[in-house]
């Protein structure tokens, strides 16, 4: 199992008598782009914001680089975060405001601000003031403000929301640039799952405050990809049977089901032998998930729900 850099354990924020984040537990892997996915008002930002340090937590604990407690004091500075608006200088340019964030963590580097410019693809906007930006470039230049101090965690707090197509590829292109290059793990939130698909390679889900489920990337792809879908009693039952047909790639997806991700026209065949061997099959189908779909089911369906 690959190392874990950040973990919560019974993580809880309270306002009033209501739970904005209600006993969460994540596990993030050191180098993982962890896509935190969550409807509006899933208490995704109030999570991240304890985990930036923004906020206290009502109850729980973070572990984060092996510290907890009182000595998560001593790593605050290996963590950058972009939480709400980027809350940029408007009658400056993006070189001015990286100065300033400099100035005040001391460092004098040459070249420093140019290479945080060319990571975030801000080079070429010359002197600009940031309040004629796009909503993409404040969004860039919000997470290179993140990047003064190099942090070894980046949080980033819905990115892309509100941004056209080309500004969601930037952004993206940004963040993945960040693991390639500075090796940085990255949590970053959003509510429409399939906008992190192309990039997360370990997703959280949180709904109404509570982690509902915590899954990697190839999880999330067998969930979702094209597959037979056997119902039945005791699947384990079903496993010598496919394995006797020559099966390797299955699941046995919960207390009903099988998922079988091969040879999807041979579902016919694969209802007999299963009833030749006297396991009855309540029904056999061949199924896939959008990505979307998938997580409106996992939150209780409709769009208000
Ligand atoms: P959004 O994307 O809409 O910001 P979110 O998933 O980030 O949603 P949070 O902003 O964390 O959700 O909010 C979770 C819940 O906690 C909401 O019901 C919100 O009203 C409540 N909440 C957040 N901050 C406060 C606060 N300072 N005082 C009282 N309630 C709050």
């Amino acid at each position: 199992m690959s190392e874990m850099l950040l973990q919560t354990k019974g993580l809880t924020k309270q306002y009033g008598h209501q739970k904005a984040v209600d006993h969460v537990d994540v596990h993030i892997r050191k180098g993982a782009i962890y896509g935190f996915i969550g409807r509006n008002g899933a208490g995704k930002t109030t999570f991240l914001k304890m985990i930036s340090g923004l906020a206290a937590a009502t109850n729980g604990e973070i572990e984060m680089f092996g510290y907890k407690g009182k000595d998560l004091q001593k790593i605050r500075s290996r963590v950058g975060c972009l939480i709400e608006s980027p809350g940029l200088y408007g009658n400056m340019d993006a070189y001015e405001n990286l100065k300033i964030k400099c100035t005040l963590f001391g460092i004098k580097e040459k070249n420093y601000i140019e290479e945080i410019l060319k990571t975030v693809g801000l080079s070429d906007v010359g002197n600009k003031k940031t309040k004629h930006y796009s909503l993409g470039m404040k969004q860039r230049l919000g997470i290179g403000l993140a990047l003064v101090g190099e942090p070894d965690l980046l949080v980033l707090d819905e990115p892309i929301n509100g941004l056209d197509p080309q500004g969601i590829a930037e952004v993206r292109d940004t963040i993945q640039k960040l693991r390639d290059e500075r090796s940085m793990t990255i949590i970053i939130s959003s509510h429409i799952l399939e906008e992190l698909s192309k990039i997360a390679t370990d997703y959280g889900i949180i709904h109404k405050g509570m982690l509902l489920q915590e899954l990697t990337r190839e999880e999330l792809m067998n969930r979702c990809s094209e597959r037979i879908e056997v119902n039945l009693d005791q699947p384990e039952q079903a496993v010598p049977v496919l394995d006797s047909m020559g099966f390797t790639k299955y699941q046995v997806a919960d207390k009903e089901h099988i998922y079988i991700f091969e040879r999807l026209g041979e579902s016919a065949q694969l209802n007999m032998e299963l009833a030749r061997a006297g396991i009855p099959v309540k029904g056999i189908s061949i199924t896939s998930e959008e990505l979307e779909t998938y997580f409106l089911n996992l939150t209780g369906g409709g769009l208000n729900a």
